[in-house]
């Protein structure tokens, strides 16, 4: 094992790495710039599955009387739901912090660049330089701006916008048909939102076994939540204050016109990005780049420098 280890990124594949190391006897250093735990625990599967929980709960004792329940009618209390959301996400970012601290971790805050061959910047409150035999980056992805026409107008979200929004919208559509638009769709058709997913695709979840995929919409379809796949949104580079999204079927069906799909919020769950050159940058800038390569153990293009995706 390697004497020394610096891992950038806290998230689930930053933390579990920089407690490996350190379990295998490594002194072991880990920057993360924002919230341990990362997308996962703060903007993703955790919110996601807190939310849901509640969502499913109040989906099924509203409608009581399928499975031999009957009560006084009830009610959503959206402010509390995000309050018991953001409570999981404290405990648990508590808990990776506890852990990384019981193994022996040190955690520096800040933004992690790596400067040079086993060299790590990291520009925080005050700037350190660390230096390490292996470097391990774990800086995970970031959404990626959608290029559509009035995606940046007020009303168009992405996943992380989904998560908190003020209160559950009346109508909502998701572009995108992808594991996280799918996630979004279940929680706000459950609470009574009218979801429409636009997905380019004929069906929905590419890459899931599709008799999975098509359980599942079928479950949505009767949840109210309208389908249109093989469909896009207009193009139209034309932006009036009053601007809404229309959706055209793909290819373009005869005589069709533009379906006029949406009231206020359009949610864009967007695919995301690696951020493998943002620790990076200045190594970039001055010398060749620092790619991951698909080689043994993920090795980048430098020296000592791993990648976890
Ligand atoms: C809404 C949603 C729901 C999801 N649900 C699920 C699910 O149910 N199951 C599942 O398996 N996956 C789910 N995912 C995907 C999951 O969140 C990611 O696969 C996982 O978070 C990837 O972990 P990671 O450690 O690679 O990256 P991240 O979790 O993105 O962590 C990277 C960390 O690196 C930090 N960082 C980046 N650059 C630097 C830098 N230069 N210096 C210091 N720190 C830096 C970031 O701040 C971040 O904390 C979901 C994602 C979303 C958005």
């Amino acid at each position: 094992m390697a004497k020394k280890v610096i891992v950038i990124g806290g998230g689930p594949g930053g933390y579990v790495a920089a407690i490996r190391a350190a379990q295998l006897g490594a002194e072991t250093h880990l920057v993360e710039k924002e919230n341990l735990g990362g997308t996962c625990l703060n903007v993703g599967c955790i919110p996601t599955k807190a939310l849901l929980h509640t969502s499913e709960l109040y989906r099924m004792v509203k409608h009581g009387e399928r499975i031999g329940l009957k009560g006084d009618s009830v009610t959503l209390d959206w402010p509390a739901l995000l309050n018991r959301k953001q409570s999981v996400v404290r405990r648990l970012v508590g808990g990776v912090g506890g852990l990384l601290k019981a193994n022996g971790v040190a955690v520096h805050k800040g933004v992690g660049e790596v400067a040079g061959v086993g060299t790590v910047k990291v520009h925080g409150d005050k700037e350190e330089v660390l230096t390490a035999d292996v470097i391990i980056v774990a800086s995970g992805s970031v959404p990626v701006k959608l290029n559509f026409p009035g995606a940046d107008l007020p009303g168009v979200i992405d996943s992380i916008g989904a998560l908190s929004l003020p209160k559950p919208p009346a109508s909502m559509v998701i572009v995108g048909g992808g594991v996280i638009g799918i996630e979004i769709a279940a929680l706000y058709a459950a609470l009574d939102c009218k979801v429409t997913v636009v997905e380019l695709l004929p069906e929905i979840l590419p890459g899931i076994d599709s008799e999975i995929a098509a359980t599942l919409k079928q479950t949505l379809v009767k949840e109210g939540v309208v389908f249109m796949n093989g469909a896009k949104l207009d193009p139209s580079p034309r932006r009036p204050a009053d601007w809404r999204p229309k959706c055209w079927w793909v290819p373009k069906r005869r005589n069709s016109s533009p379906k006029q799909c949406w009231s206020r919020w359009a949610v864009a769950p967007t695919p995301t990005a690696p951020v493998w050159k943002r620790p990076a940058s200045s190594w970039n800038a001055a010398k060749s780049s620092l790619t991951p390569t698909t080689g043994r153990m993920c090795r980048a293009s430098m020296p000592s420098v791993i990648a976890t995706a």
